[in-house]
């Protein structure tokens, strides 16, 4: 298995067969893409500015914006080759840069050293709802246990679009949010900050191309548009959202802050670890129908890191329990010919698993309220606390490869007055 000659760690999610993309900032300096082996960042801009990708079809200006959007615009192909040269470049037995330090300054960065940023610029998010579990689990607490489904669901995958504006890269702090909510026996709604604002494990896609206004992708076509993957967290207040959802369905219960990981890992990283999804029973209509594996196994872990306390795990699931798979939700996303554009952002809804540890939201986890997580320092959660840190993480293993995306990192600040 290929190695780098930068150190890679045994439980790191970023060896040579990673190299995900991402934005970063020195201290004084501009933002600029920049790609991670192990814990050392790697200036891309600098690289191309040197001539080391020369060669691979992309600009060596293009690593030089604030978003990676100039680069993705360039396509696959291109976006392989700048791949494969980062790898000839950091393999173990390439001395080009290896044996010369004073051309690695500048180009190379402590991860402690840098600042990651927004990876993307999002034109136009969309919110998926593909999850069997999850969405039987919410139809179970809210509607019907006998009908926990809606009749649709099983037919085409559910969603909603969502708002670009307020996501943000981990790192960023969310304060809780604000608004109407109405408890059952009330009389009338009343105004004040959330007390059950919650997390929501997601992984979501981002598309690398765009279509025109009326053209339509089909399943088979749909990961020819799809650039990369991150972890993203959608929280979600659910005490604004009971009251407000009906009929038009999440508002600003949802659009408070969505966190994500900031480094894109590419389909073709996550390549040796497709998996088949659930099998999809009725069958679905043709324009649905997908040819291959379409799923991964993305091992998911959700903590909860309480105020000067340590961390806690409340969940691990797996992205593969998706009902809906990527290339179902880009193929509804379009067929009634919505276009889309290069960094648009499509979430996957939460991810829930079969088992009681597997849960994706701690709506879920304490089944609304009635089954609290105990804490190391003696409280409990039903919901999150102020000043909790919610830290989401999610790698892929198999025979000593590691492939992951790092975290999605955010802490709830108190309202604000
Ligand atoms: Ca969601």
């Amino acid at each position: 298995m290929m190695k780098s000659w930068i150190e890679v760690g045994k439980e790191s999610d970023f060896p040579i067969q990673n190299i995900p993309f991402g934005i970063f900032k020195t201290p004084g300096g501009t933002a600029r893409a920049a790609t991670r082996i192990g814990d050392v960042v790697i200036d891309l801009q600098a690289l191309a500015l040197q001539g080391f990708l020369d060669g691979t079809g992309a600009d060596r200006e293009v690593f030089g914006y604030e978003t990676l959007n100039p680069f993705i615009s360039m396509g696959k192909e291109i976006c392989r080759a700048v791949r494969a040269r980062i790898a000839e470049i950091f393999e173990a037995g390439n001395p080009l840069l290896r044996d010369y330090p004073e051309k690695q300054a500048g180009m190379l960065f402590a991860l402690n050293a840098i600042e990651m940023q927004m990876p993307v610029h999002v034109g136009d998010y969309t919110d998926f709802y593909s999850s069997l579990e999850h969405a039987t689990n919410v139809g179970i607490m809210f509607r019907d246990p006998a009908n926990a489904l809606l009749p649709n669901w099983k037919h085409l995958p559910v969603g909603y679009h969502g708002r670009s504006s307020s996501i943000v890269v981990s790192g960023t702090n969310i304060h809780r949010p604000k608004g109407q909510t109405k408890t059952d026996t009330a009389g009338l709604p009343e105004f004040g900050p959330s007390k059950q604002v919650d997390f929501e494990l997601e992984l979501a896609f981002i598309t690398g191309s765009k279509t025109a206004l009326g053209q339509s992708v089909s399943t088979a076509e749909a990961e020819d548009h799809i650039f990369g993957m991150v972890i993203f967290n959608d929280l979600s207040a659910r005490d604004i959202q009971r009251w407000e959802y009906v009929p038009l369905g999440p508002f600003l219960a949802k659009n408070f802050g969505s966190v994500v990981s900031p480094w894109v890992v590419t389909l073709d990283a996550l390549e040796p670890f497709r998996v088949p999804g659930p099998v999809q029973e009725p069958a679905v209509l043709p324009y649905l129908q997908a040819e291959g594996n379409h799923n991964f196994d993305v091992q998911l872990d959700v903590l909860i890191q309480p105020e000067n306390q340590p961390e806690q795990r409340v969940c691990h699931s797996n992205y593969r329990y998706m009902y809906w798979n990527m290339a179902q939700q880009l193929a509804h996303q379009t067929v009634n010919g919505c276009n889309i554009n290069i960094g648009d952002m499509y979430g996957s809804g939460t991810i829930s698993g079969p088992t009681p540890d597997s849960l994706g939201s701690m709506l879920e986890i304490a089944w609304k309220g009635t089954r609290p997580v105990k804490m190391a320092d003696g409280s409990e959660r039903k919901f999150i606390h102020d000043n909790d840190t919610i830290i989401m993480r999610g790698y892929c293993e198999k025979e000593n490869l590691r492939i992951g995306f790092g975290e999605a990192i955010t802490k709830i600040l108190p309202a604000t007055s």
